[in-house]
């Protein structure tokens, strides 16, 4: 098979091939998939090279003004940033809890990042899939530093926790009200949290740190190879922002990411052989037959068990 076109120029590092790449990953169109997955094996070998950071916080902690500080900082500094965000209201909707406001103004100009919004359309497992997919074409494009946005409002921290090296937490000043906030399932992917706007009440990001810091030591089993740090930032003055990169850097040098990174593809892999099983499995099922064992066993007539009993034996 010949080379797909777009791998050339996206190998070379161009803006404009890897926008197009990512787009074409995220196409429904059956031949559009075909190229994507083609596209995809051939820059494969080429990827995997950056540090992928996972970021959330609940809407108005500050993730775009940090990510455009941390973006800016690690962008100035030569490296190559990449932004993608996971949305799953835009899933939902359409629309876009992150919206389409002039975010990051500053690193979006900049030569050395890409920012990318989140995918509209689909389900959050196929959101997962193209951005796993994106991440992968943008470090064949040459991304040392993949930042991957979450809106941190549910399901998506874990998808996104499954595909990044490390977790950052973001949060606010108040932690008291908002720690109660904050999903405590969130709260144990975090591996680095922010207290974020620590310039408009440093008495109380101070307290919000320790608290934090107690949270965090509560949550972390002795045997964890990496204790959760607690950190305070100002992503309107860029106060912090570099000791949070510093903090992300003893992480990836402290914690077998490698390793992490092959049981996420192994997870990965069960989760769309799941997927596949059930499709296949689905496409040979009578479907009267599934409507009415589903009737039966939500009136009570037959148990669940009896019921996917009925529908797999052989
Ligand atoms: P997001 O919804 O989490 O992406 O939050 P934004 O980045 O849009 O920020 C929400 C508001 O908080 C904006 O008005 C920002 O200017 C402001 N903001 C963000 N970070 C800081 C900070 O460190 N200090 C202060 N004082 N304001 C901030």
């Amino acid at each position: 098979m010949s080379a797909h076109p777009l791998a050339a120029p996206l190998l070379a590092g161009s803006r404009r091939a890897l926008a197009r790449a990512i787009t074409l990953s995220e196409s429904t169109r059956a031949d559009h998939e075909t190229q994507a997955q083609q596209l995809l094996s051939e820059v494969a070998p080429h990827a995997g090279q950056s540090i992928r950071v996972g970021l959330t916080g609940v809407p108005g902690v500050g993730k775009s003004t940090f990510i455009e500080a941390l973006g800016v900082h690690l962008a100035d500094a030569g490296h190559r940033v990449a932004v993608l965000a996971v949305d799953p209201s835009s899933a939902r909707t359409g629309g876009s809890i992150m919206g389409d406001k002039t975010r990051m103004p500053r690193l979006t100009v900049h030569p050395n990042a890409y920012i990318r919004p989140s995918p509209a359309g689909g389900n959050l497992g196929g959101v997962a899939r193209r951005t796993r997919e994106a991440i992968t074409l943008c470090e064949a494009a040459g991304h040392d530093v993949v930042l991957v946005e979450t809106v941190g409002v549910g399901q998506s921290e874990t998808q996104v926790a499954a595909m990044t090296d490390l977790f950052v937490l973001l949060t606010l000043p108040n932690a008291g009200d908002e720690l109660q906030g904050i999903k405590r399932g969130i709260m144990e992917l975090a591996d680095v949290c922010v207290v974020n706007k620590a310039d408009s009440d440093p008495k109380a990001a101070v307290r919000a740190q320790t608290e934090l810091r107690a949270a965090l030591r509560l949550l972390t089993p002795h045997d964890a190879p990496w204790r959760p740090r607690a950190l305070r930032a100002s992503a309107l003055t860029g106060e912090g922002v570099p000791e949070v990169w510093a903090a992300v850097l003893d992480y990836v040098g402290e914690v077998d990411v490698a390793a992490r990174r092959r049981a996420q593809t192994a997870q990965w892999f069960d989760e769309l052989l799941r997927e596949a099983a059930w499709r296949i499995f689905r496409e040979g099922l009578d479907g009267n037959n599934l409507r009415t064992l589903r009737a039966e066993v939500e009136a009570g007539q037959l148990t669940a068990i009896q019921g996917v009993a009925a529908l797999t034996a052989g």
